[in-house]
């Protein structure tokens, strides 16, 4: 497409190809950061097809491809991927079967950016540890295949010692609304300062953050017995707990994200449009509490 310049002339449009979104993808969040157990990459797509539009989403849901292809996208970057094991069907009988038929039938490619994207520099975690204002930090669990900044969740230091309550207000107001707000174990009124955190589901790294000595410890998904053992680990009760929605964890990545891949991009003289999804994935919509039940 051509756009009148300052001269009024044409101005050539350079849209870059997805195996060239691909490249710029892999300078981000390079695939050998993904765990082994993961699938990341690409899922669906022509790497010879033009790319104007990307949408960035945590869930590559129905109802993400069908937001995708109605703002005319042709490629959804999701941080989960949509066939985590292998299938042998992609019949459009099955919920995923029906995906990557809107997929293909829309133009929209589908790429994967899971735990390539939770260990890089500037993943999500990194993300989420600098909303909360976290300095000097670092990842809790280093990367298989990585530098040792890169890792799976971060821990770090506020500036200075807060408030166990005060804290967790600030974790709920730098995240997205949903419906099962945030959950706390601990002490409204203790004094905390070293803070652990994985976005995402976080429990298989409780020993590493017994092991970083954190007074606070926030990820998602936390299971009952993982919290309770771990908080018996210690006599006085830290690692505190902040339990939160597993799409809002994650869900402050995705601005980030389609910010840094729009620079490197734009740096390499392409123009794309990048769009974070409105959707909330989160699937539960309501949570009765003893007061209002
Ligand atoms: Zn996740």
């Amino acid at each position: 497409m051509d756009e009148p310049n300052d001269d009024g002339g044409p101005v050539q449009v350079v849209r870059p190809t997805l195996a060239e979104v691909l490249l710029a993808v892999e300078e981000l969040w390079p695939e050998s950061l993904a765990e082994d157990w993961d699938a990341v990459g690409l899922v669906a797509g022509r790497p010879t097809s033009s790319i104007h539009k990307i949408l960035f989403a945590v869930d590559p849901s129905l109802e993400v491809v069908q937001e995708a292809l109605e703002w005319g996208a042709d490629l959804i970057i999701s941080h989960h991927p949509l066939m985590l094991r292998g299938v042998n069907s992609v019949a459009a009988t099955s919920g995923k079967g029906r995906i990557v038929h809107e997929l293909i039938e829309g133009g929209c490619a589908l790429l994967t950016v899971h735990t390539n994207g939770d260990s890089a520099v500037g993943g999500v975690s990194d993300v989420l540890a600098d909303a909360l204002g976290l300095q000097e930090v670092r990842p809790l669990q280093a990367a298989q295949h990585g530098l040792p900044e890169e890792g799976i969740g971060r821990v770090g230091e506020l500036p200075q010692a807060v408030q166990l309550g005060d804290f967790a207000a600030l974790v709920f107001s730098v995240l997205p609304a949903v419906a099962g707000g945030v959950k706390v174990a601990g002490d409204r009124d203790a004094l905390i300062r070293r803070i652990a955190l994985c976005g995402g589901a976080g429990d298989s790294l409780l020993p590493a953050v017994q092991a970083a000595n954190a007074d606070v410890y926030i990820t998602a998904d936390l299971r009952h017995h993982p919290a309770i053992e771990a908080r018996e680990g210690r006599t006085d009760g830290r690692p505190y707990l902040i339990d939160l929605s597993h799409f809002a964890s994650e869900w402050l990545w995705l601005p980030a994200a389609a910010q840094a891949l729009g620079n490197v991009l734009d740096d390499q003289g392409f123009e794309v449009e990048l769009q974070v999804s409105q959707l909330n994935t989160d699937p539960w919509d309501f949570v009765l509490t003893p007061g209002e039940a």
